[in-house]
């Protein structure tokens, strides 16, 4: 792995908000099935704190699996099932003394599809998982953390003077900048986006990775993407994902972005970072 190119975020927070730590996440080992299908097979992954690490690899190879397990999202799908470990700063996130609300108040998620729930206020929206985590605030504290959460979005200019009006009136790229904001609002230590951009037009794309650089800081990211351009221009660390003919999904290879793009040890990894298959 590469040297940290990034420090840690620096930015002279209000007292009595200290941000979350950085995080490191560990994944070993991960097989993941459904049913008796198995779509993961021991894929082990380390995403450094402060870094952006970039899961790439064509359709169908686990990568939205494999994110999801690091949000204990899979264990929802009735007939998953899932072995190996997820460490997030050595704490087993699947320890089964935890509550699931607490396991995963510290890992965000962002989907394709950006969700904001259309009806409700934008300002509700960013602090809808407060009620989720039964996290208590006081009006100045939400007001706050809107402000906050919304301007690390890079959303707050646009919004402030309509924090009233309901999410689903803002433009595509808005609302997941929205959907990021909500996120953020729970202080997560892990942001998990799911192919973030690629429902999104390129002006909304160059928004969002700006944003996730600025993000990149305070929270440790992992972003599943199929634009290369923007693996190279957003990540430190790139992964990438194959399942070859009906067998599992494998990290084919892993490491440093600008190596894997520049010379790429896996013939495989060579001829799709090139747009060969
Ligand atoms: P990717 O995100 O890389 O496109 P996925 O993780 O979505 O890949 O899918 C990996 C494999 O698991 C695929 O073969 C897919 O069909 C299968 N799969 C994904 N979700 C489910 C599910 N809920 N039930 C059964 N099979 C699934
Ligand atoms: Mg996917």
């Amino acid at each position: 792995q590469g040297p940290h190119a990034t420090p840690p975020g620096t930015q002279p927070a209000e007292p009595e908000e200290a941000a979350a730590p950085l995080a490191t996440l560990q994944a070993n080992r991960i097989t993941a099935w459904f049913g008796d299908r198995k779509v993961l097979d021991r894929v082990s992954l380390t995403m450094p704190a402060g870094q952006v690490t970039s899961l790439i690899g064509p359709s169908g190879c686990g990568k939205s699996t494999f994110l999801r397990i690091l949000n204990r999202m899979h264990e929802l799908v009735p007939s998953a099932t899932l072995a190996g470990e997820v460490l997030l700063d050595g704490e087993d996130i699947y320890d089964p003394k935890k509550k699931l609300v607490e396991a995963r108040k510290h890992i965000g998620m962002v989907f394709q599809k950006p969700n904001p729930f259309p009806a409700m206020s934008i300002y509700d929206n960013v602090i809808a998982g407060l009620k989720l985590t039964g996290t208590k605030a006081s009006r100045e504290q939400k007001d706050y953390l809107v402000e906050t959460s919304l301007a690390k979005a890079g959303l707050w200019k646009e919004v402030k003077d309509r924090l009233r009006s309901p999410g689903g009136g803002l433009s595509g790229g808005q609302q997941q900048r929205l959907c990021i904001a909500r996120s953020l609002a729970v202080t997560p230590r892990v942001l998990l986006m799911d192919e973030p951009c690629s429902a999104l037009d390129p002006t909304s794309t160059r928004v969002i990775e700006e944003t996730m650089l600025e993000l990149a800081k305070e929270v440790t990211i992992v972003i599943v993407t199929h634009n290369m351009q923007q693996a190279q221009r957003v990540s430190q660390q790139c992964a990438f994902f194959l399942a070859a003919h009906g067998k599992p999904g494998v990290i084919v290879e892993h490491g440093d972005t600008a190596a894997m793009f520049d010379s790429p040890i896996d013939p495989r990894t060579f001829d799709y970072v090139n747009g060969r298959f």
